[in-house]
């Protein structure tokens, strides 16, 4: 092949005019993923056959720039270019003049030549500002080449870890030597395997009238991700995670044409260049990617042959910050390890029961987030961190002077945490005759940085969906903002990934400002949505030194006004926690405002009391008709007692008569005190949302169902049937 020209730049302007920005393997990325529309309309916006005045002033300012091009023989590289800042100018806004040469050894000095395409990256690591430009040689000299531009856009900063740079004396290095290589050596195994960064050279050229295309030609590419992003399978081939970003498909779109591409592995700290070239497999729907945290689609580099340049640089960089966004993508670790926790892949994993196994989790942050409330961060021991939805709760476990204690706290933190985090309130009884909490309390006051603590793997169906293009409003009263927090945490988190943040209005209500929890949490998430998430406050009580619109946004209870002040006509979807008034009076707002029933997402931290008025009558919960008088029998502890309604619910009478199952919420929701129905009705009194089988009960929101319900099934009916007293219910109960 040989070296790929461009031939006319006029022409080219005008197939610019009319023609996509994209070319067809863009266009086929983009279709693939349903963004083909979008793209081309912000495409033709965006990309310029000219510099903006900012752009021309960003290249001026840089002391490097990265190039892609691809050799006579079609092969892809990526290389770095670097002299005193100012070593690029454009004298206008579509030549780009270059005054330096290539890294002594780099296959870019091959290249430099009239008419060959290259693609460029100007990057500021300090600033993660990043810009593009896809062009052509229009002269070049011993000292240096001028480029036309034939396309140029903005990036954005995703993934690109802060850097302070550092310019050393040539003269007083080593010389550079070349070292070619057909197979990563050890060296170059380690280096990629703890890169941050990378960049990627592809190249398009099809060979037909319309090769003068501009989105054709050369591209070069940043990649950022946490060190271990890129697994090197063996010595030839790398697996790598593609992450979500501008959509441009500039990187993708080229393999799908041409399936080669160049890497560059720039050791920072050292000044040594790895520049491999090889041939590319897109992975759209490996099984890996579900298990790697951010990986949208995955690929593989297989090296065709390489170099290294070692003491190429006199430039020297040391890591500042990862990008936030890094930090919400994984390492094949991690991927791993979840792949392998995953239920679905471990035999032992595979009964329901060991699904809800007890797991180990270390303590290893305490955080007070107002005078009721403190945050506990959970460590998983030696197991994959089960993975969870915003909106769902833990059970755990913990022996409470002596006796076995399970409650159910919402997690606060965000999925893709790498801790859980639960936040509790303090129950304190202010009469002296009621005791305290006696969970809470254990947690608060026994708990230390270290302890143990086992908890279920997360459940629960109060949970949030962030792709959801409906507004959502959340309210929340006192504790009830925990798993608000865990869905905002994820909004803004899928929002960087995704580029797609919910709108969220949330108003939490809170007694003072004292008892007002994860305040400057979730005003810092507002700020960083970029207006999509909104935070107010509602206090109770306040005082003077209070400032309206910064301490709190409301005084008093949530209130008709106060919702329609801030929430323009819109359909939403409301989710609501909080203590029972709080959730009733609430309701009975939205519902007055005109929300469906249906939009009205609910959970209470105890039995469900929330009274629905349902726009359409089967949403509303129909309990079974309970029989007022009953035989219960536990069969394990052999004890058969007659029950009667004020007896309550079968966990209370089992309780009272000297049993101990176990339980959790006492409200039908963790599934702690289920158990096996030998025989027998029984009929839930509040809406459960716990998952059982038809063999199974609830003991703590069950009562024996009235005859005239029993008997689903023969044997059931015929066991009723048979009882000795043929007017009364009977349950069997496996206890
Ligand atoms: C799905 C779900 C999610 C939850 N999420 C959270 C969360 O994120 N954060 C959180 O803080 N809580 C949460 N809870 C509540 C939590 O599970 C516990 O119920 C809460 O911490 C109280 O437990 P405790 O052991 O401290 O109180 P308990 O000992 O169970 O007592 C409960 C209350 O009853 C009072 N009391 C005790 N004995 C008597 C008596 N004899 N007569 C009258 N009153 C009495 C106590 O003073 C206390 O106020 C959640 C509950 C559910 C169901």
């Amino acid at each position: 092949m040989k070296t790929p020209s461009y031939s006319s730049s006029t022409e080219n302007a005008s197939h610019q005019q009319k023609d996509s920005p994209f070319h067809q393997g863009e266009q086929a990325a983009q279709s693939r993923l349903g963004v083909r529309e979008k793209m081309e309309r912000f495409g033709r916006q965006v990309i310029r056959d000219f510099m903006p005045e900012q752009h021309r002033e960003f290249y001026n300012q840089l002391p490097f720039v990265f190039v892609g091009h691809a050799d006579d023989d079609g092969w892809p590289w990526a290389s770095i270019l670097f002299n005193d800042p100012g070593f690029m100018y454009s004298s206008d806004d579509r030549i780009l003049t270059i005054n330096t040469v290539p890294v002594v050894g780099d296959p870019l000095a091959d290249a430099i030549k009239k008419g060959a395409r290259l693609g460029l990256l100007g990057i500021e690591l300090t600033t993660r500002r990043r810009n593009r430009l896809a062009a052509h040689v229009t002269e070049h000299s011993k000292n240096g080449f001028q480029l036309h531009v034939d396309q140029a856009f903005g990036n954005c900063p995703q993934y690109i870890q802060t850097r302070e740079l550092e310019m050393l004396d040539p003269n007083l290095l080593p010389t550079p030597s070349i070292e070619h290589i057909h197979a990563f050596d050890e060296q170059a195994k380690t280096l990629i395997a703890n890169s941050d960064t990378f960049f990627v050279a592809s190249y398009v050229d099809n060979h037909n009238p319309d090769s003068t295309l501009a989105s054709e030609g050369a591209d070069v590419s940043h990649r950022g991700g946490k060190p271990g992003f890129i697994r090197v399978d063996n010595d030839k081939t790398l697996t790598i995670p593609d992450y979500s970003g501008n959509f441009h498909f500039n990187t993708f779109g080229n393999f799908i044409e041409n399936s080669k591409a160049g890497l560059l592995f720039v050791d920072f700290e050292n000044g040594h260049l790895l520049t491999l070239t090889g041939t590319v497999e897109i992975l759209w729907d490996s099984p890996e990617t579900k298990y790697f945290e951010g990986a949208e689609r995955l690929w593989t580099f297989r090296i065709n042959h390489g170099r290294w340049i070692r003491h190429g640089l006199p430039l020297r960089w040391t890591l500042d910050q990862f990008s936030p966004s890094t930090l919400l993508t994984d390492t094949w670790e991690a991927a791993k390890k979840r792949q392998q926790a995953n239920p679905h892949n471990r035999e032992e994993h595979k009964s329901e029961e060991a699904k809800s196994k007890w797991l180990p989790y270390s303590v290893t942050k305490m955080i007070k987030e107002s005078s009721v409330i403190t945050s506990f961060y959970l460590e998983a021991h030696e197991h994959q961190q089960p993975t969870f939805k915003p909106g769902q709760f833990l059970t755990v476990k913990a022996d409470i002077k002596g006796q076995k204690q399970i409650r159910t706290y919402t997690l606060s933190s965000a999925p893709t945490d790498p801790h859980y985090r639960i936040s509790v309130k303090r129950e304190t009884s202010t009469d002296n005759n009621v005791p305290d909490g006696i969970f809470s309390n254990y947690l608060h006051d026994n708990l230390n940085i270290g302890d143990t603590l086992y908890a279920k793997a997360p459940c629960g169906d109060f949970t949030f969906d962030t792709t959801e293009k409906r507004p959502a409003v959340l309210l929340a009263g006192g504790v009830g903002i925990t798993p608000m927090v865990s869905m905002v945490r994820h909004a803004l988190k899928e929002g960087m990934r995704t580029h797609f943040t919910r709108d969220i209005t949330f108003i939490g209500a809170a007694k003072n400002k004292e008892q007002r929890s994860f305040f400057e949490e979730l005003n810092t998430i507002s700020e960083s949505s970029g207006g999509k998430i909104r935070a107010f406050w509602s206090l109770g009580k306040i005082d003077k030194h209070l400032k309206h619109g910064e301490d709190f946004h409301h005084h008093g209870r949530i209130s008709k006004a106060l919702l329609q002040a801030i929430l323009p006509l819109d359909d939403y979807d409301v989710y609501l926690c909080g203590p029972t008034g709080f959730m009733q009076a609430t309701y009975e707002l939205l519902r007055g405002l005109g929300i469906s029933d249906a939009r009205i997402y609910a959970e209470e931290f105890g039995p469900a009391s929330l009274k629905r008025n349902a726009d359409n009558a089967t949403r509303l919960f129909k309990p079974l008709p309970a029989a007022t008088e009953a035989i219960i029998e536990f069969t394990d502890s052999n004890v058969e007692q007659a029950w009667s309604k004020e007896d309550g619910s079968l966990l209370d009478f089992a309780e009272a008569h000297g049993l101990t199952p176990e339980f959790g919420c006492r409200s039908g929701q963790c599934g702690a005190c289920k158990t096996k129905l030998v025989s027998g009705k029984v009929a839930y009194q509040t809406e459960h949302t716990s998952s059982i089988n038809d063999d199974e009960v609830l003991l703590c929101c069950a009562v024996p169902a009235a005859l005239e319900n029993a008997g689903i099934n023969e044997s059931v009916h015929d066991e009723v049937n048979n009882s000795t007293d043929k007017g009364t219910a009977r349950l069997r109960i496996k206890l």
